[in-house]
């Protein structure tokens, strides 16, 4: 199996703007940011989407979560920012390897549109 783009950032392969990283996820800027902070909170493992995770990989999402919650703090979102994780293409996911969208830093409306 070929490596996913998030692979080769993580094995530095490819450059990434790496804001945090620990021994289960990476997070970076997100290279074509939709707000003043996007960040992409990205596991080492490579699932592919969000439901082929599997009730073994329950500790590394809620590891997500936290980390997610971190870096929107340290990146001064102070309690405003939103998560979001697009399944499937027809979502708008294009990575093909789970992670978190964490923006911030504008205000956000919902529905998002
Ligand atoms: P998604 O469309 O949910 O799969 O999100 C993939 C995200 O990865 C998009 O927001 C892209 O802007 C971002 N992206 C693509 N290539 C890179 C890269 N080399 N470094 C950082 N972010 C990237």
């Amino acid at each position: 199996m070929s490596k996913t783009l998030f692979e080769k950032i993580i094995d530095r392969e490819i450059p990434g703007d790496i804001v945090h990283e620990d021994d289960q996820c990476i997070v970076i800027k997100d290279i074509n940011p939709t707000a003043p902070t996007h960040l992409l909170v990205i596991p080492r493992k490579p699932i592919p989407r969000l439901i082929d995770a599997t009730t073994e990989d329950q500790n590394l999402l809620g590891h997500l979560l936290l980390v997610a919650g971190k870096v929107a703090a340290n990146a001064g979102c102070g309690e405003a920012f939103r998560l979001a994780i697009n399944n499937g293409a027809e979502a708008g996911q294009s990575v093909f390897h789970l992670h978190l969208h964490v923006v911030g830093g504008r205000p956000l409306k919902w529905p998002p549109g």
